[in-house]
């Protein structure tokens, strides 16, 4: 499901109320004391770095030059020597000096409160500005930072995977209320951290997983899909590392498929996201069922489970075994789980309906 920008906007009034009671406190995760000057150079420090590493570093560096002047005069390789734990340590170095004579001196210390003025900084981006004019001045800004882009896509915001930060910037800040967009950001760096993570989101016990559910379609589809839900299946199927039907293996798989595809002698039930289909169960006539999806984020929110009461409203079905899993091996006896392998990922096991209600 596509949405309007009006359905996206409330959604994301949705969320933004969500997170202000999941962290009331938005704080900037980078600890500049109120200084600007401080904000500025960690914000260039961070880029490629962590905040905690930074914080750890800047520690040693506020310690050694105290103040805006004193970096500015400071010998270029004792601050090298100092931020190389942040990572490209040269670059950084001969910005956050040059930025420092630059505040000290053209500036009088204070941070300009304008975005083209901040641009003219050696090492600040639109990101760093950003979080300077929102975190200093309480001005509408959207810090679209790694965190940002990645929820907000997978909030459905734009296509998912989307890495541009200024295309994000610039839709975001059209969404979310200008008074809520510093905060907000702010927010999504610790629950990017906590549950929204890159690699393993936790959405299981997320929060937000009733707002991020809303918009997954589940329907019986026709003859129509059955192209499209036969490519989830093998796409599936292709991802395992073991043969699905020993000895034969995948190939054996995709016989079957495109005996299926040619025969439909196949009802499907479908979960889509976004206009894409992510998940699928299906009923051959001989009654095994297949129940499939393709990542892991769907199956952690449960759309297995969704699909399978989907189906059971037209099949009366009482008891499965599994016939065959990832690994080949039976796993469960029963329905009312959902399948996994040994990493949590999995992600189409078949069944075999045992007995029936009636
Ligand atoms: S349900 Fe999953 S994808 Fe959605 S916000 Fe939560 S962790 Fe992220």
């Amino acid at each position: 499901m596509i949405l309007t920008k009006n359905e996206k906007k409330n959604k994301i009034a949705k969320i933004v109320k969500l997170l202000k009671k999941l962290y009331p406190e938005a704080k900037c995760s980078l600890e500049y004391e109120g200084d600007g000057w401080k904000l500025l150079v960690m914000g260039r420090l961070s880029a490629q770095c962590t905040d905690e590493r930074v914080n750890i570093v800047c520690r040693e560096l506020f310690k050694a030059y105290p103040t805006a002047k004193a970096l500015a005069d400071a010998p270029i390789n004792d601050i090298e020597q100092i931020i190389k734990p942040c990572g490209l340590y040269r670059m950084k170095a001969k910005s956050i000096k040059e930025e420092s004579r630059k505040l000290h001196y053209e500036y009088n210390g204070v941070v300009p409160s304008d975005m083209e003025t901040l641009l003219t900084f050696e090492g600040v981006g639109r990101k760093i500005a950003n979080l300077l004019l929102g975190d200093l001045y309480g001005m509408p800004a959207i810090v679209a930072d790694t965190h940002c882009m990645r929820i907000c896509g997978r909030f459905g915001m734009y296509p998912e995977g989307q890495k541009d930060p200024v295309k994000t910037e610039k839709i975001m800040s059209e969404l979310i209320e200008p008074k809520e967009q510093s905060d907000f950001c702010h927010r999504m760096v610790l629950f990017g951290r906590e549950y929204c993570t890159a690699k393993s989101p936790k959405c299981d016990t997320c929060p937000l997983k009733i707002v991020c559910k809303d918009e997954i379609k589940l329907e019986k589809s026709g003859v129509d899909k059955i192209d499209e839900c036969l490519d989830l299946v093998w796409q599936v199927f292709s991802e395992f590392e073991v043969p699905v039907f020993p000895p034969e293996g995948g190939a054996e798989y995709k016989r079957i498929i495109e005996e299926t595809r040619e025969k439909k002698n196949i009802s499907f039930y479908s979960a889509s996201h976004n206009g894409k289909i992510v998940g699928v169960l299906g009923m051959r006539e001989n009654n095994h069922i297949g129940y499939f999806y393709v990542d892991k984020r769907y199956h952690r929110l449960g759309i297995g489970k969704d699909l399978f009461n989907l189906m059971k409203k037209d099949y009366d079905l009482k008891e499965f075994t599994v016939n065959a899993a990832p690994y080949g091996i039976p796993i469960y006896t029963r329905l009312g789980f959902v399948p996994t392998d040994k990493e949590q990922n999995v992600n189409g096991v078949i069944f075999t309906p045992m007995k029936y209600k009636k």
